[in-house]
């Protein structure tokens, strides 16, 4: 099938370098790789084979996107999402010639002839994007490629119905345009009983039947799991990847990708009655130990993610608030002198999931892992 056949590059040959050293740094991000790749393979499985994409938007999810596209390709994975054009430019840079790069949120009036010379291909959106990606193709005096969305329900890109009928009533509408794909996107797929998922379903065939002939796509990461009928030629997964769970109200069946840890910049023991960091929103009610790690809301870690790291399994409460660069933890639960400067606690890892920090935030497990800041080390495994 498609293990490690794949067309592309080995991960090692991408560019990993971090920002900053571990010594250096506040905190350690580190991103397993492996993890990935086994996510898509277990994806890969449930679609019996299909043809799965990996969505590489925001930086692949914040993990950098040019490293996720390594590890994929490595698994056979030959077509990619991301959301704007700048990010296709520089995810085609990353991976070079040969493989597909589809910009989801389509391309802004003007930036035609910079998409097509990058090699990569919109989503065309709109009767006008569908227009001026015909007159690129006319002026270039040859075919481009391209992915047709339909919007079955959703309301954010995509044709409009009455927009699709007017297009394929349209003579020469998609003269010079080779459609890759026509695709939609589902507003509530983690809500398997929604009866919103089939009506968009048949939107979408309802839809993609008045167009030209080509592959189809709808699902995301929980799409998948809505079943075959879902899966049509091609799925776009990108949280699944990233080891968020697609099935939140059942256990994950991904892999987790990412750990979190930050380093005690400090520690100190206070007595009764201390006032514990800005606002003193907490006083000690007896003599309390404390540590302060190098890792805030200046990293993207929300002030309101979990309320605890964790240290050999043992949990250390939050104490007051989150500030820019540092977290005070109550420490007391350790023996005394068992945490020193320079050590690491976890804040995302075996005892708190991504899922778990977002739930913490009353957020999604998809905006930790986008918010995650640029001051970590990076630490790029592949298991
Ligand atoms: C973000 C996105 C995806 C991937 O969604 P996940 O829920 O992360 O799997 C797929 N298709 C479209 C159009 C998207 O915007």
């Amino acid at each position: 099938m498609d293990d490690d056949t794949g067309r592309g590059f080995p991960a090692n040959d991408v560019d990993s370098s971090s920002p900053v050293s571990e010594a250096a740094a506040g905190a350690v991000l580190t991103i397993d790789l492996g993890a990935v790749r086994e996510n898509y393979r277990r994806l890969k499985a449930r679609l019996n084979g299909l043809r799965c994409a990996g969505v590489l938007k925001a930086d692949g999810y914040g993990l950098g996107a040019a490293q996720v596209a390594a590890a994929l390709a490595k698994q056979g994975c030959d077509i990619f999402f991301v959301a704007l054009l700048g990010e296709g430019i520089a995810l085609r840079k990353a991976v070079g010639p040969g493989l597909d790069i589809f910009v989801l949120n389509g391309l802004p009036p003007g930036s035609e002839p910079e998409a097509a010379a990058a090699g990569l291909c919109p989503v065309i959106n709109s009767a006008s994007q569908l227009k001026a990606w015909r007159e690129t193709a006319r002026g270039m005096g040859r075919s481009l490629p391209a992915a047709i969305q339909v919007d079955s329900g959703m309301a954010r890109l995509g044709m409009a119905p009455a927009e699709v009928e007017a297009v394929a009533g349209e003579a020469g509408a998609f003269d010079g345009i080779d459609i890759r794909f026509v695709m939609s996107h589902l507003a509530r797929a983690d809500e398997p009983q929604q009866a919103a998922n089939e009506k968009q379903r048949r939107e979408f065939d309802r839809l993609r039947g008045m167009l030209p002939a080509a592959p189809a796509s709808l699902a995301n990461s929980s799409g998948i799991f809505l079943g075959p009928a879902y899966h049509y030629d091609l799925a776009r997964p990108g949280a699944a990847l990233y080891g968020v769970n697609p099935t939140p109200h059942e256990p994950n069946p991904m892999l987790p990708v990412i750990g979190l840890q930050a380093k005690v910049a400090q520690t100190r023991r206070v007595g009764p009655g201390a006032g514990i960091g800005y606002g003193h929103a907490h006083h000690a009610d007896g003599p309390l130990d404390l540590a302060t790690i190098s890792l805030g809301y200046g990293d993207g870690w929300h002030r309101r993610a979990a309320s605890a790291a964790w240290f050999e399994g043992v949990r250390l409460p939050f104490i007051g608030r989150v500030s820019m660069d540092s977290i005070i933890l109550d420490i007391s639960a350790l023996p005394a002198g068992r945490l020193s400067e320079g050590d690491l606690v976890e804040l995302i890892g075996p005892s708190q999931s991504v899922d778990d920090a977002a739930g913490h935030a009353g957020t999604i497990g998809y905006e930790i892992l986008t918010s995650l800041g640029a001051r970590f080390h990076r630490r790029y495994v592949d298991s």
